[in-house]
């Protein structure tokens, strides 16, 4: 029994980072949580929550894939619908603005937009069904955004354009989906200790200057973004939608 005990939620991205910390956040609120990842491992990394006792389920998806995201979304129907989508998969490419490629570019777009586009409208379908059958099911959809939405790292063109796209995008769901009781909200972390962030933080000069430009001087835990997924998702947020929730240490307050 938890605060999320009789719902379901799905995670893309599920497998690592922070996708794999809301993963179990939101089942240890009791929540039934099914992780979707591109990458195979989502599957070694959800027996492990599963040896603990965690109601987790995995599906080996790729957000780009409209096919396959529909059927994941439909396969909810063996646990009693839908009432959580956490769309965060995500990538980043890296190149000097002057050098990024279209490829990079479209790559990143791709997945952290379209994936996001395919992921929520899936879900949203699939809810607003539900609320048809069941009024006041209501249903909560959370996109992984970004400081990055609106502060730009000059290296990340393809980047800082999805991110601040899917904040957007966050808001015209809030809109569309109001009628049906269904809210959506983005989450907006800062630097969180992940793959991706390693990937973009190589270096001691690096790390230095994200410590810099975040007041608490510290880089942030995956954990720390799962609980406001959980926040997101229950009725303690009831009345908020259409809202980007930034988790950055302070650094949009600098
Ligand atoms: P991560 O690389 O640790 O995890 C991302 C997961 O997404 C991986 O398991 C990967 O396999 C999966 N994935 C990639 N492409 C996919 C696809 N097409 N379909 C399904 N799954 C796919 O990254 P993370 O740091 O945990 O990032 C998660 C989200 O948080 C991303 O959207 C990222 O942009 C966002 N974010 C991260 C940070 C940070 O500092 N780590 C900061 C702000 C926002």
């Amino acid at each position: 029994q938890g605060l999320l005990h009789d719902k379901t939620a799905i995670v893309t991205g599920g497998a690592a980072g922070i996708g794999l910390a809301c993963v179990k956040a939101l089942s240890q609120a009791g929540c039934n949580t099914i992780a979707v990842d591109i990458d195979e491992q989502v599957l070694s990394a959800m027996q492990g929550l599963r040896a603990q006792g965690l109601p987790v389920h995995s599906i080996v998806g790729d957000v780009r894939d409209r096919m396959q995201m529909q059927k994941i979304v439909q396969s909810t129907e063996a646990l009693g619908g839908l009432d959580i989508m956490v769309a965060n998969a995500g990538i980043v490419r890296t190149a000097d603005f002057l050098e990024m490629t279209d490829t990079d570019f479209d790559a990143v777009l791709d997945v952290n937009l379209k994936g996001a586009f395919i992921t929520c409208q899936e879900a949203a379908r699939k809810m607003v069904n539900q609320n048809e059958h069941s009024p006041g099911r209501g249903g909560s959809i959370i996109t992984m955004s970004s400081v990055n939405a609106v502060m730009a790292i000059p290296t990340c063109a393809g980047y800082n354009a999805s991110k601040g796209g899917l904040s957007n995008l966050t808001r015209c769901m809030a809109l569309a989906l109001a009628p049906h009781s269904i809210r959506a909200n983005a989450i907006g972390p800062g630097s969180i200790m992940t793959q991706v962030l390693q990937s973009v933080v190589t270096d001691e000069a690096a790390r230095h200057r994200a410590l810099s430009r975040t007041p608490l001087g510290r880089i942030g835990e995956p954990d720390e973004i799962g609980q406001i997924a959980v926040f997101l998702a229950s009725p303690a947020s009831s009345y908020i939608t259409g809202q980007t929730i930034y988790a950055d240490g302070g650094r949009m307050a600098l």
